[in-house]
C-alpha cells in the first residue's frame, strides 16, 4: 500500500497516462488490490480492480457455499452489501469525466451467477471498476490516494468479512435459496411445469419496475385446492400451492383479470429471486421458454414445416430464410428454434401472439381451403407436441374457446385469483361442436439441427473486435445490430453482455460440423469447469460484469445475428 501512495504521490501533477505506472498487485493490511486494467483518460471506460480477502481474515462459515446454490446465492448477498457501499462512496472524489467513480455490476429481483463476487475456500474477491482522478487530463494524486488507499480499504473492511454480515438475514437467504432448490428438484422428479406458492405477489409496480406491487390493493395468490400441492422443503413447513403439471395449461379470463401477470411470473420463474420480492416460491423448469411473434426478424434455414407449408411461390419451409419474417413465421420460427434448444416447455400469451399462428375457426376453414392456408395452426400440433417431443405448453387465451378440446387443465383468473375451471370447459366442449376440422397431419415432423458456419460471425468493426451489449436488448457484434427485444427471459444487462462474449467464442468455435447446440453446450461445458470468467477477453484479471445467461437466450441471440449463415 505504501509503494502504491509513493508511486500516486510521484506522478501527481502529470498526464494522464503517467496513471498506467500503478498497474499491478499490492498487499494491504486486510487484503489484496489487484489493479488490473488502467483507463488512457478520465473519459474512457473506467480502470478495473479487484480486492481479494483471505478466508482467515473474511472467515466464512464453509456452510454458506460448500453447495453450488448457496455459494451463488451467496456471492450475489456480498455484491449487494457491497453496492450499497459503492454508492455511497462513489464520486466523494471530483474531477473531470469519470472521476471519483466506483463502481460495480448491480443485480436486480433475479439471483444469477455472477462474475463480481467470487467465493471460495482460499479467499473472496470483489470486482469493481474505479475512475481515477484528474483534473483536465492532469492526475490528481492525492485524491487518488484518497480513493484507493483510504475509501477502498473501508468499502473492503464493511463488505466483505463476515464480520460485516447481518449473519440472521444471510442464513435466512441461504435457507431460501435451499427451499427454492427443493421445489426445483421436486418438479424435475414429477416432471411437472410450475409451481406457484400460496401467498406469492405475481404483479409489478410498473411496466418498467420489476419489484412487487404494494400500493393499492393486491391480491396475494391462492391456489384452487384441486391444484393445490404441498412440497416438503429443507426448512420450515411444507410450501403449499398450484401446481402446473406437464401437457397443455390453459390460462383464460375476462381481460384485465391477471392473466398475463400469472404468465410473466411463470416466465421469470427460470430465475431465482431475493427475499420480498413476492415471487421467491414462484419456480418454473429452468428450459420453460417464451415464444412470442416477432415480425421483422431474420430467419437462417429454419425447418418450420410442422407449422407452415405450401407458401407463395413454392417456398421452402424446411429450409425456411427471411430478413423479414411475418408475425406467423416469426412465431413459427422462434418455436422451432427453441425446440432445437431443448426447451422443456412453452409460455405463450395472445397478447403477444399472431392470432393466424394460434388459431383457424371452423368457418374460416369452411371459406379458405385448407390448400390455400399455408399454416398450421398451433392448436392442431400443440398435442403432438407434447406425445411426441414431451413439450408441454401453458397458454394465455382469453379469446378462443376451441382450446378447450386440447387442453389438459384450465385455469380461470378471476379477479387475480385462480380457478380451476377444467371440468366446465370440458363439458362445454363435449356439448358443443366448433365445426372445425383437425389439420397438420399424424404426426408433429422433424426438428432439424442446423450445422452453423463461422463466417457469419465477424466481430470486427474496423480493424478492432467490437462486440458489446448496448442495454438490456441489444448487442454490437462488429458492425451489426442484434434486436433482443423479443428475449423476454433476459432479465439483466449483464447477461446480454456475457452472452456478446460468447458469441464472439462461438464463431471461433464454429468448425462446421457441429450444430449450434452441440457449441453452446460444448461452450456451456467450459463455462461449468472454468467458471463465466472464462468467456471474457480479461480472463485471469477482471470480467467484473457478467452474469450467466441461459442456453436458450444464447442461441436466440445467434438466430438473430442478421449475418448468421447456416449449412
Ligand atoms: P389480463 O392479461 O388478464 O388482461 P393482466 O395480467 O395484464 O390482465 O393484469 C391487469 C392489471 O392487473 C395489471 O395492471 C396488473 O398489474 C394488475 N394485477 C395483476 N394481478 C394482480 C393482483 N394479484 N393484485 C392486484 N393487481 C393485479
Ligand atoms: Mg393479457
Amino acid at each position: 500500500m505504501e509503494r502504491l501512495r509513493q508511486i500516486l504521490t510521484r506522478i501527481d501533477g502529470r498526464g494522464y497516462k503517467a496513471y498506467k505506472d500503478i498497474q499491478g498487485e499490492y498487499r494491504f493490511p486486510f487484503f489484496t488490490l489487484y489493479i488490473d486494467y488502467v483507463q488512457g483518460d478520465p473519459f474512457a471506460s473506467p480502470s478495473r480492480i479487484r480486492v481479494r480477502m483471505d478466508q482467515q481474515r473474511a472467515r466464512y462459515d464453509r456452510q454458506w457455499y460448500a453447495d453450488e446454490h448457496r455459494r451463488i446465492a451467496l456471492e450475489d448477498w456480498v455484491l449487494r452489501q457491497a453496492a450499497r457501499e459503492v454508492q455511497s462512496l462513489s464520486f466523494r472524489v471530483q474531477g473531470t469525466g469519470k472521476s471519483g467513480l466506483f463502481a460495480v455490476d448491480r443485480p436486480g429481483q433475479e439471483i444469477l451467477p455472477r462474475t463480481a463476487v467470487v467465493v471460495n475456500e482460499r479467499y473472496v474477491e470483489l470486482r469493481l471498476t474505479v475512475g481515477l482522478p484528474a483534473r483536465g487530463r492532469t492526475v490528481l494524486g492525492n485524491k487518488a490516494i484518497q480513493m484507493l488507499c483510504e475509501d477502498l480499504p473501508r468499502l473492503v473492511q464493511r463488505s466483505l468479512p463476515a464480520s460485516s454480515f447481518d449473519r440472521e438475514k444471510l442464513e435466512e437467504r441461504l435457507r431460501l435459496a435451499d427451499n427454492q432448490k427443493a421445489i426445483r428438484d421436486y418438479l424435475r422428479e414429477k416432471g411437472w411445469i410450475a409451481f406457484v406458492a400460496n401467498g406469492s405477489i405475481l404483479p409489478r409496480e410498473s411496466g418498467v419496475s420489476d419489484r412487487p406491487l404494494r400500493h393499492g390493493r393486491v391480491v396475494p395468490f391462492q391456489s384452487p385446492p384441486t391444484m393445490e400441492v404441498a412440497i416438503e422443503v429443507p426448512h420450515g413447513e411444507p410450501i403449499r400451492g398450484m401446481v402446473i403439471k406437464d401437457g397443455i395449461t390453459l390460462i383464460v379470463g375476462g381481460g384485465y383479470h391477471g392473466k398475463s401477470t400469472l404468465l410473466k411470473a411463470l416466465e421469470r420463474g427460470v430465475y431465482d429471486h431475493i427475499e420480498g420480492d413476492g415471487r421467491e416460491y414462484v419456480i418454473t423448469d429452468r428450459n420453460a421458454v417464451k415464444v412470442r411473434a416477432e415480425d421483422g426478424r431474420r430467419v437462417e434455414k429454419v425447418n418450420i414445416s410442422p407449422f407452415i407449408n405450401n407458401l407463395p411461390f413454392g417456398r421452402d419451409t424446411v429450409r425456411f430464410s427471411t430478413d423479414d419474417a411475418s408475425g406467423s413465421t416469426s412465431q413459427a420460427t422462434n418455436i422451432m428454434e427453441s425446440l432445437e434448444m431443448g426447451a422443456s416447455c412453452l409460455l405463450i400469451d395472445e397478447d403477444t401472439s399472431a392470432t393466424n399462428f394460434m388459431i383457424r375457426d371452423g368457418r374460416m376453414q369452411a371459406l379458405v381451403a385448407k390448400g390455400k392456408e399455408p399454416i398450421t395452426p398451433f392448436i392442431d400440433k400443440v398435442r403432438q407436441m407434447y406425445e411426441e417431443l414431451g413439450v408441454s405448453s401453458v397458454l394465455v387465451l382469453g379469446g378462443s374457446g376451441d382450446y378447450f378440446d386440447v387442453a389438459d387443465s384450465v385455469i380461470m383468473m378471476d379477479e387475480y385469483l385462480p380457478r380451476d375451471v377444467t371440468e366446465e370447459a370440458k363439458a362445454i366442449a363435449a356439448a358443443k361442436s366448433n365445426g372445425r376440422k383437425r389439420e397438420g397431419g399424424d404426426s408433429f415432423g422433424e426438428v432439424t439441427h442446423r450445422v452453423v458456419l463461422s463466417k457469419g460471425f465477424d466481430p470486427r468493426k474496423g480493424k478492432k473486435e467490437k462486440t458489446d451489449a448496448k442495454g438490456l436488448h441489444t448487442i454490437q457484434f462488429g458492425t451489426t445490430t442484434v434486436d433482443l427485444s423479443a428475449l423476454e427471459q433476459l432479465v439483466d444487462v449483464s447477461q446480454t453482455r456475457a452472452i456478446a462474449e460468447m458469441m464472439r467464442l462461438l464463431g471461433r468455435m464454429a468448425d462446421g460440423r457441429k450444430t449450434l447446440k452441440q457449441l453452446v453446450d460444448e461452450l456451456y461445458g467450459r463455462i461449468e469447469e472454468k467458471g463465466l470468467d472464462v468467456i471474457s477477453p480479461y480472463f485471469g484479471q477482471h470480467p467484473g460484469d457478467l452474469a450467466l445467461p441461459r442456453k436458450l437466450e444464447v442461441a436466440a441471440a445467434v438466430n438473430r445475428l442478421r449475418t448468421l449463415s447456416v449449412q
